[in-house]
């Protein structure tokens, strides 16, 4: 199988902030039971961007770490989502 070049990954995970509660691995809907999941347990204790192509830009793991070490980039160009996309109410339901 080919190697995935996980630096072009749209999400970064900060492993000096990490706590490696995997509190970003629960709350990711693409994630817990998902075929090809966008976050795997890495070897080192910390989550990994396994299939970064299953993510649909939610932002629920970003807002859910505590330790504020995930950044999602909500846009392909790096800008982040506007106000009022239902997109983000859908994050907000799956936080709260
Ligand atoms: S939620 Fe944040 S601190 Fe917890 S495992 Fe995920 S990235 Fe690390
Ligand atoms: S933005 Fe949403 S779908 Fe993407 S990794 Fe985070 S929680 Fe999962």
């Amino acid at each position: 199988m080919e190697d995935k070049d996980l630096t072009a990954s749209h999400i970064r995970v900060d492993e000096e902030r990490c706590v490696a509660c995997r509190e970003c691995m629960e709350i990711c809907p693409q994630t817990r039971g998902a075929q090809y999941p966008v976050y795997e347990w890495g070897e080192e204790g910390m989550p990994q961007v396994a299939n970064p192509e299953s993510c649909i830009r939610c932002l629920s793991c970003e807002l859910g770490c505590r330790a504020r070490a995930i950044t999602v980039e909500v846009e392909d160009d790096g800008s982040r989502r506007p106000d009022g996309d239902p997109r983000a109410e859908m994050k907000c339901r799956a936080i709260f």
